[in-house]
């Protein structure tokens, strides 16, 4: 008998473990004179002591030694498939060959309890056992390969999911994904498209072997049964394996699409839905054009778990563009509105200057007598052109207020400044009989503020309350210092009138912009609907609060609070609205 040596032989050695010293010299010198070198032993402890050395190709063990092979020791006999999302590395075992004396029969559970691949009689012959031991390392050798090819892809797999992780666009994405996949796979064709979808932008993608033609970049009609396609697969978790176009025949639900990928000269295909959650929405095409090609469990599970590092990456991407488009418009608006607002001051305000300047000086005589008939008529222009003034003030105060830093800020007397406002206001009050009183705490009242935005304020309560109360009627402001020792000291500006009232359903709105309540319109008093909407904002920004009550037809009650600054002095120029507004009663 001859025997050959195993294609390896410098590489291969065994360790053989047998109490039989005859056997053992006879089995030792079988693998020696097949090119192996051996380590033998007699010894049971003897064993785990040669194991501990190296890993031998091979262990040829005799079965009164079975406890003393490690748990573990064997190579599983895997066929290296690979199933789930993230596969897991396996260790590599070596293969054990168990001698069985003639009278035992072993059945395979029991080899499988014994931690053994494969076994053979100690009374085999030399070539039979040497053919044995070198398929139990050929098979091992294979499934070395398989785990190295696996680790391989695994390797250049993840090297495309961190390439698609590094961007946020998602077309470039998509670029990555494709020329990854054609370059893992050793494809013709990778193919890439996303369905019409709100969750993703509209994108394909394809990479083409060097020197093949390109695919077309869209499906055209055949996108909506790609579509079915897709969200088939996706639905079953699965993917579809075409070995060979020429001896596949789809299912008739595939057909239409698979008819289309042979006609653009597909050979083996594998067809990967694209999506997330209930839906795909995109699909995957990976191409061979010249060779059917057989798609291993491992390499299937690679690519959809790839496909899933896509799918989440494309929408993440497509999120954040279109915050950034959103981010984009919206500084364009606020351009737009800055423009408008400069536009409004030029255009609206300087003519109104003019015109009142007119007004002024006619009134002042310097046209000369003006006949009684056009004195009326002239009033009425000079109302609407305050009232005009008055929008236009409202608007740009927006304006500033929008991009206004309240860094201004100052001490401010609010009895000094509430003064002001009722002597500025008292012409109006004056004009449609309207009691106003003012009472106030004192000069102590200090608030750190911005004095024109504040004055703004208590001019548009102070306003609104004459504009929404019947000749006649009253309006009443009242200034005091509230809160107790413990807490922060506030100020509290009550502005009450007792005129036509707010419905009830209408005072949750009146805050905001261009909103007028339905007794504004029912009484035709005329305004914007921005007051309010401009107190709301000063007062939020200077950390106050402001409330409304209010009773239809009895009466409305605006209060205001803002913390105290009760650390500074306000600027003594007080006195001469003390003079000429005296606090109390005015008319
Ligand atoms: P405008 O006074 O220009 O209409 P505002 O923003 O100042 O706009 O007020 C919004 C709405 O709130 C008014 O249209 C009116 O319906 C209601 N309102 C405000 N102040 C009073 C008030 N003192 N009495 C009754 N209604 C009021």
């Amino acid at each position: 008998m001859t025997i050959q040596p195993v294609a390896d032989a410098a590489t291969t050695s065994a360790v053989v473990a047998d109490p039989d010293r005859k056997r053992l010299a006879r089995t030792t010198s079988t693998l020696e004179s097949a090119g192996f070198s051996v380590a033998s032993t007699p010894d049971e402890g003897e064993l785990l002591r040669l194991l501990a050395r190296g890993h031998p190709s091979v262990l040829i063990v005799h079965m009164a030694f079975s406890r003393a092979v490690p748990a573990g020791t064997a190579a599983a006999d895997a066929s290296g498939s690979i199933t789930g999302a993230a596969p897991q590395e396996e260790e590599p075992g070596i293969p054990v060959l168990f001698l069985v004396d003639e009278d035992h029969d072993l059945s395979p559970d029991v080899l499988e309890m014994l931690s053994v691949s494969d076994y053979v009689r100690t009374s085999a012959r030399a070539d039979e056992l040497i053919h044995r031991v070198q398929n139990l390392i050929r098979r091992g050798q294979r499934r070395s390969e398989v785990r190295g090819n696996s680790e391989r892809l695994r390797q250049r797999l993840r090297g495309v999911s961190a390439a698609i992780r590094a961007t946020n666009d998602p077309r470039n994405m998509s670029e990555q994904f494709v020329q990854g996949f054609g370059e893992t796979f050793d494809a013709d064709h990778v193919w890439f498209t996303t369905f019409d979808d709100e969750r993703v932008p509209l994108i394909t993608a394809q990479w083409n072997r060097y020197g093949l033609a390109q695919l077309p970049p869209r499906l055209g009609a055949h996108e909506p049964a790609a579509r079915r396609a897709a969200n088939r697969f996706w639905t079953e978790s699965a993917l579809l394996t075409v070995d060979d176009h020429l001896h596949y025949r789809p299912s008739p639900e595939d057909g239409e699409l698979l008819d289309w990928m042979e006609a653009m000269g597909a050979r083996a295909s594998a067809v990967v839905p694209v999506g997330e959650g209930e839906a795909a929405f995109g699909i995957l095409w990976i191409v061979n054009a010249h060779e059917p090609r057989l798609w291993t469990v491992a390499e299937t599970a690679l690519i959809r778990h790839v496909a899933g590092n896509l799918a989440y990456g494309l929408i993440q991407g497509h999120l954040i563009n279109a915050q950034q488009l959103v981010l984009k418009r919206l500084h364009q608006l606020d351009q737009a509105k800055t423009d408008f607002l400069a536009m409004v001051n030029h255009e609206l305000r300087t003519p109104l200057t003019s015109i009142t300047a007119y007004l002024d000086m006619i009134h002042d005589g310097e046209g000369g007598p003006v006949p009684p008939g056009i004195e009326e008529m002239l009033t009425v222009i000079e109302q609407n052109s305050d009232r005009l003034r008055g929008l236009i003030e409202d608007m740009l105060s927006f304006a500033r207020h929008d991009n206004s830093d309240d860094s201004r800020k100052a001490p401010v007397n609010i009895g000094h400044l509430l003064r002001m406002v009722t002597a500025v206001l008292r012409p109006m009050s004056t004009a449609r009989d309207i009691h106003i009183t003012l009472d106030h705490a004192g000069e102590d009242l200090v608030v750190g503020a911005n004095e024109a935005q504040l004055e703004r304020v208590f001019t548009n309560l102070v306003s609104n309350a004459i504009k929404f109360t019947p000749r006649g009627g009253h309006v009443s402001i009242t200034a005091q210092k509230c809160g107790s020792e413990d807490q922060a000291a506030e100020l509290r500006v009550e502005v009450a009138d007792d005129g036509i009232g707010i419905p009830e359903h209408d005072i949750p709105q009146v805050f905001q912009r261009f909103f007028r309540a339905s007794n504004a319109s029912a009484a035709a008093v005329p305004g914007t609907g921005l007051g309010l909407a401009i107190v709301h904002d000063i007062i939020t920004r200077h950390n106050g609060s402001i409330a409304v009550a209010s009773a239809l037809g009895r009466g409305t009650t605006f209060s205001v609070r803002l913390p105290l600054d009760s650390n500074r002095a306000a600027p003594g120029r007080t006195e001469p609205f003390q003079e000429a507004v005296a606090p109390g009663v005015i008319r």
